[in-house]
């Protein structure tokens, strides 16, 4: 009998902001991207592992840096 288990992450777009860039500087809409990880069992994914996490994705650059937390609050 065997076991397949492992981690999924999966990324959801929770909004969209016009701010400045922190890498290009460049004033573009900002992804907030909530990051989600998962165990999965048969690759099915069962329950989180972790808090899930917040990032931004410039719309310029696609750069990919940690979210402000106040950002997400707001
Ligand atoms: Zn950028």
């Amino acid at each position: 009998m065997f076991f397949l288990f492992g981690l999924r992450s999966k990324d959801h777009v929770i909004g969209t902001r016009v701010m400045t860039c922190e890498i290009c500087r460049w004033e573009a809409p900002q992804q907030i991207v909530r990051r989600s990880t998962k165990f999965t069992l048969f690759f099915v994914p069962l329950f989180p592992v972790k808090p899930a996490s917040h990032y931004m994705v410039c719309g310029h650059c696609l750069g990919f840096r940690r979210a402000d937390p106040r950002l997400i609050a707001a």
